[in-house]
């Protein structure tokens, strides 16, 4: 139970008069917004995963870049080649695997 402002006299009164006690004017009724924001949250989900996908393919192209031997930065503490070799490509396909999971969620609907 809310309090609203009566739009001929401006008096605040509770939610659940029609009427208005101070000046007796039938008050308009409440409009619910035609998106419920459950709606809303579920609709612009799909495109986020499409772009949370290439966020992720970008990020670890990057990662994969800056630990090449042609990266512009030469790292000066050893890392095991494990982590170019199997880790970052894993992380690249996963990305990738999330991006084309958006296309599909938009192409479903
Ligand atoms: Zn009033």
């Amino acid at each position: 139970m809310g309090v609203r402002e009566c739009p001929f006299c401006g008096k605040s009164i509770s939610d659940v008069f029609r009427d208005c006690p101070h000046c007796h004017e039938t008050l308009p009724e409440r409009r619910i917004p035609a998106t419920a924001p459950e709606a809303r949250a579920a609709g612009s989900d799909r495109p986020t995963t499409f772009r949370r996908g290439l966020l992720y393919m970008l990020t670890v192209a990057f990662i994969y870049y800056l630990l090449s031997p042609y990266s512009f930065l030469k790292l000066p503490v050893p890392f095991a080649p494990f982590l170019t070799r199997y880790l970052l490509p894993t992380f690249f396909l996963a990305g990738m695997a999330f991006a084309l999971f958006g296309i599909y969620q938009n192409v479903r609907e």
